[in-house]
C-alpha cells in the first residue's frame, strides 16, 4: 500500500467522521495524519508493520490502530460502516445544492432518492414539494445547485486543500489538473481534470473521493466530492488534448476572449496556432493578454522573511527553521516571532528578543554563509504605537508590522493607525495587511490605496502572506501594489519546517497579481534587502 493510498483512505475516513458529527479535533487529527503520510518519504506501511509509525509526529495511538488495521486487512471496517450510515453520496449532493447533511439524508429517504439523476427527476416531476419542509425557495435552490449555478453562499476550499484533493483525484483517474486549482485561485469552488485515458469515466465511478455523479455527457462527466465540491472530468482525443486543457483551465471569460479554439495536441501548439504567446494559467482570469509579463518564479526566491519558532508559537527551533530554509536553497531567513501584545500566543519582549539574538548569532556561526536575520512580527498596539521599544527595533535586521487585534475598527481610524505605525523608521514591511481569514473573517476596513501611498513614501514593503487561509495581500491587491511600484514580499509565516513549503502559494498569489521578480523584494540578495533601509 503506497503512502498516497493510505493518506487517501485516512482522508475519506476523516470526511466521514466529519459527516457523522465527530468532534472537530479528531477529524482534524486524521486530516493532519493524512497530510503528513502523503509527505513522508519512508514507506508508511513498513513503519506500521515495524510498530514504528508513532515516530511520525502527530500519529497517536488511535490513528496507529486504524493504520494497523488498514495495512493488515486493506480496509478500515468502521469506514465502511460509516459509509452505510451517513450516505456520503446524499451528503455530497446536499452540500452541492446547499442543504445540510441531515436534511438531505431525510429528504433522500422520504423521496426514495439516492442519486443526482433521481433527485433531478424528482424535481422535474414536481415531487420535491411533497417532501416535508421543502418550499418553493428550497426547491429553487436545489434546481440551481443541480444545474451548478454559482451560489454566493457555497463555501469554497482553501487552495492547499483544493490542491491536495485535486492531486489525489488526478492520481486516481490518471488525469491532469486544470480549472481553478491550475489557476491557483485563493478559494476553489470546483475542480477540473483532463485526460486522454479511455477508462477515466469508469475510474470516476469507482473513485472513493468522488462519491456521486451529477452529470454525464459525451466526453465529459461531473461528479461531486463528499465536501460538495463539483469535479469536472474531460476526456479528450490525444490530438485535441491542448484544446481541452485550455478550455478546462478557464476562466470561461478568458477562454471566450480567445475566440474559436483550433484543435491542438498541446497548449503550446494551440497558442502558436492562435499567434499569441502562451499565457501562464495564473493570468487567465479575464481578458486575453497579448503579452503577459515575465512573472516571478518560485526559483527566484532567495529567502523567507517571515517565520516563527518555539520562542513564540512555532513548532521548530531557530536552528531547525534556519537549516530547513538553507536546504531549500535560500541565502537567508528572518526569524519573526510575535511580541507580547498578541496575547493569544507567547510574545517576546525586549529582553527575550535579546536572548533570542544570542541564539541567532550562534546559528549564524554554524550555518554561515547562510544568514539568519533577527526579525520581529511587531504588533501595532491599540493606541497605534509599536509593541517594542525603539532601541530594540533599531537593533533588528528585519521589522515587520502586524495588526492582530482591532481588525473591526472603522476605516479612517484603522487606516490612520496602520499608516502612522508604518512611518516608524525601523519598519520594513506590513504583514497580512487586510487581516482576512478565508471562510472565517472578512478583510478589515483598511484603505489599501492610502496604505500603498504611505508604503511608497516610506519605502515599506507589503507582504503576500502564504498561509493558505490568509493569502493576504490577495491577487488583485498585489496588482495595485505592483502598479504603484511598492515592493512585495513573498513570505510563508511558517510555524513549522513544513510551513516553509507554503512559499509556492505566496508566489502564485503574487503571480496572479502580475508581479515580476523585480517587484518582489526577497528575490534579491541579502545586501540589497538590508541595504534598502530608508533615510
Ligand atoms: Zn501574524
Ligand atoms: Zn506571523
Amino acid at each position: 500500500m503506497t503512502n498516497a493510498e493510505i493518506a487517501q483512505t485516512l482522508e475519506a475516513y476523516a470526511a466521514l467522521l466529519d459527516l457523522a458529527g465527530a468532534g472537530h479535533y479528531s477529524v482534524r487529527a486524521y486530516r493532519r495524519a493524512a497530510e503528513l503520510i502523503r509527505e513522508t518519504r519512508a514507506p508508511v506501511d513498513e513503519l506500521v508493520r515495524a510498530g514504528r509509525v508513532r515516530e511520525l509526529r502527530g500519529i497517536g495511538s488511535g490513528i496507529e490502530r486504524r493504520l494497523a488495521e488498514l495495512v493488515e486487512t486493506g480496509r478500515i471496517a468502521e469506514l465502511e460502516e460509516l459509509e452505510r450510515e451517513v450516505e456520503p453520496q446524499l451528503v455530497a449532493l446536499g452540500r452541492l445544492v446547499g442543504l445540510g447533511p441531515q436534511r438531505m439524508v431525510a429528504l433522500g429517504r422520504e423521496l426514495g432518492v439516492r442519486t443526482a439523476d433521481e433527485l433531478r427527476a424528482a424535481a422535474a416531476a414536481g415531487r420535491l414539494r411533497e417532501a416535508k419542509g421543502i418550499g418553493p425557495g428550497t426547491e429553487r435552490k436545489i434546481r440551481a445547485g443541480l444545474a451548478r449555478e454559482p451560489s454566493r453562499r457555497r463555501r469554497g476550499l482553501t487552495l492547499n486543500r483544493a490542491r491536495a484533493l485535486a492531486g489525489a483525484i488526478a492520481l486516481e483517474l490518471g488525469a491532469d489538473i486544470a480549472g481553478e486549482v491550475r489557476r491557483w485561485r485563493d478559494v476553489v469552488y470546483e475542480l477540473a481534470l483532463v485526460t486522454t485515458a479511455d477508462d477515466a469515466f469508469e475510474r470516476l465511478e469507482r473513485s472513493p473521493t468522488v462519491v456521486a455523479i451529477v452529470e454525464r455527457a459525451p466526453g465529459r462527466a461531473v461528479g461531486v466530492t463528499v465536501e460538495g465540491i463539483p469535479v469536472e472530468l474531460v476526456v479528450a482525443e490525444p490530438d485535441a488534448y491542448g484544446t481541452a486543457l485550455v478550455e478546462a483551465t478557464g476562466s470561461p471569460e478568458y477562454v471566450a476572449s480567445l475566440g474559436v479554439l483550433p484543435r491542438a495536441a498541446t497548449e503550446e501548439e494551440l497558442y502558436a496556432r492562435l499567434g499569441i504567446p502562451w499565457c501562464p494559467p495564473e493570468l487567465r482570469e479575464s481578458e486575453l493578454l497579448r503579452s503577459p509579463p515575465p512573472l516571478v518564479e518560485i526559483d527566484d526566491i532567495r529567502g523567507d522573511l517571515h517565520c516563527h519558532t518555539t520562542w513564540s508559537d512555532g513548532r521548530a527551533t531557530v536552528e531547525e527553521m534556519a537549516s530547513a530554509a538553507r536546504e531549500l536553497g535560500y541565502a537567508y531567513v528572518a526569524i519573526c516571532d510575535h511580541t507580547p501584545n498578541v496575547r493569544v500566543v507567547p510574545g517576546l519582549d525586549a529582553e527575550a528578543l535579546r536572548r533570542q539574538g544570542e541564539e541567532i548569532a550562534a546559528a549564524n556561526e554554524r550555518l554561515a554563509p547562510f544568514r539568519v536575520l533577527r526579525g520581529t512580527e511587531c504588533d501595532i498596539r491599540a493606541d497605534g504605537t509599536l509593541d517594542l521599544p525603539d532601541d530594540v527595533l533599531a537593533e533588528l535586521d528585519w521589522v515587520q508590522l502586524s495588526l492582530h487585534a482591532g481588525q473591526r475598527e472603522e476605516r479612517d481610524r484603522l487606516t490612520r493607525k496602520v499608516t502612522e505605525a508604518m512611518r516608524h523608521p525601523a519598519v520594513r514591511c506590513l504583514s497580512h495587511p487586510t487581516g482576512r481569514i478565508i471562510n472565517h473573517r472578512p478583510p478589515n476596513a483598511l484603505d489599501l490605496e492610502r496604505v500603498i501611498e504611505v508604503a511608497l513614501e516610506e519605502g515599506v514593503a507589503l507582504e503576500t502572506n502564504g498561509l493558505p487561509d490568509r493569502l493576504d495581500l490577495r491577487d488583485e491587491e498585489v496588482r495595485l501594489a505592483v502598479e504603484a511600484g511598492v515592493a512585495v514580499v513573498c513570505s510563508t509565516d511558517a510555524h513549522s519546517v513544513r510551513g516553509l513549503g507554503n512559499m509556492r502559494l505566496s508566489v502564485a498569489t503574487a503571480r496572479r497579481g502580475w508581479a515580476t521578480a523585480a517587484n518582489v523584494l526577497n528575490t534579491r540578495g541579502l545586501d540589497e534587502v538590508l541595504g534598502l533601509r530608508r533615510r
